[in-house]
């Protein structure tokens, strides 16, 4: 690894040390802050209100930018998937999805995951490392000019979904620094309510994650109504269980905001978790378990080999989404986006495929 600091993921405090330790006064973290994170310039070269000898300094000392984008794919319905590269060599994968109102970009928080859900095709890349705060920002920041220009505005404002490769709780330090960065009003200003993180159920950072001053929202993935099938297909439950994971879930809730409602994922399997059964058995489940506001998005499986699920039918989906809300849960299905370039859910996998049209980044 380089011995150059990556001061893309510094905060404010940590920049004016480290400009002190260069022998620049501390105003210069402010300059350095706003070219990084206002005008999203990755390059201290394009820094030009900074003196050209500070500049040349910082490129001695730092790096604004470490992720190499590898290849990045475009789908039919407009999703990109960007593989990029560390400095030593591990795959991060990011994914902008355009939607009519606001667009999301699903990050990864590690390169791949420990977690082994049996549905998901980065469990079996296994974990490679966890990414730092500076990787995850740089992610962001990558996407954003790449679709809109360097430093353009964002037209329709951007949501920020940890939903990527890799188990958000297990880097949770990391995860929350970059938000934390990522939200400054001096910076990309993107607010916690704008983020969501997504946890397969990591119960003592779902406690720590409530008591966060300002919180992103919480979704957790469930993706089954017991714990005998949700021990085979997610075997972190096995760890913490279903009861312990709504307990957890119980005090995130005691902090919704206004019009928030607690969400959970519910990947649905064609002949595994998908049947009326299951639904009736989910719908109870959340029914009993005491929690006032509940959504559920219900994710048909993206296809994703060698895996051998299948999509459920289109009309299962329906019945299913039927019986939960005929018992009173609000139930969403989720569009599947970008299945054609490996970029919809559960099937990231730094998949570089020849048969792919690749476009490279500028
Ligand atoms: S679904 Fe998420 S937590 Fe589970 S293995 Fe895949 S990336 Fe990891």
């Amino acid at each position: 690894m380089s011995e150059k600091l990556h001061i893309t993921g510094f905060s404010k405090t940590e920049l004016a040390d480290f400009a002190q330790n260069i022998g620049e006064p501390k105003y210069r973290a402010k300059q350095i802050f706003k070219g990084l994170h206002e005008r999203r310039l990755l390059n201290f070269e394009e820094m030009t209100d900074l003196p050209k000898a500070f500049r040349e300094k910082l490129n001695e000392t730092a790096m604004a930018s470490t992720l190499k984008v590898e290849s990045r794919y475009i789908s039919t319905d407009g999703t990109r998937r960007f593989l990029m590269k560390t400095l030593d060599n591990f795959p991060v994968e990011t994914v902008f999805i355009p939607t009519e109102n606001r667009d999301t970009i699903c990050f990864s928080s590690q390169s791949g995951c420990p977690l082994k859900c049996d549905f998901c095709l980065t469990a079996k890349l296994g974990l490679l490392r966890n990414l730092t705060a500076g990787e995850i920002v740089e992610q962001i920041i990558i996407v954003l000019n790449d679709v809109y220009g360097i430093g353009a505005e964002t037209p329709h404002g951007t949501n920020l979904v940890a939903m990527g490769a890799g188990e958000p709780f297990l880097n949770f330090d990391n995860l929350i620094k970059a938000l934390d960065i990522m939200s400054d009003k001096e910076g990309l200003f993107i607010v916690p309510n704008r983020v969501t993180v997504s946890t397969a159920g990591i119960v003592p950072k779902i406690y720590e994650f409530a008591k966060l001053e300002k919180r992103p929202n919480l979704a957790i993935s469930l993706s089954a109504p017991n714990d005998e099938l949700r021990d085979k297909l997610m075997p972190i439950n096995k760890r913490w269980n279903i009861e312990e994971l709504l307990r957890a879930a119980k005090e995130v809730e005691k902090t919704l905001r206004r019009g928030e409602r607690f969400t959970f994922e519910y990947v649905l399997l064609g002949g595994v978790n998908d049947s009326d059964v299951h639904a009736r058995e989910l719908a109870n489940l959340l029914n009993e378990c005491d929690l006032q506001k509940v959504k559920i998005n219900l994710i048909p499986h993206n296809p994703a080999e060698p895996l051998e699920y299948r999509p459920p039918q289109r009309e299962q989906i329906t019945r299913f989404k039927d019986i939960l809300e005929g018992k009173g849960v609000s139930a969403y299905v989720r569009r599947p986006r970008g299945r054609d370039i490996y970029a919809a859910c559960g099937q990231l996998a730094a998949k570089n495929s020849p048969n792919l049209v690749q476009i490279l980044s500028v």
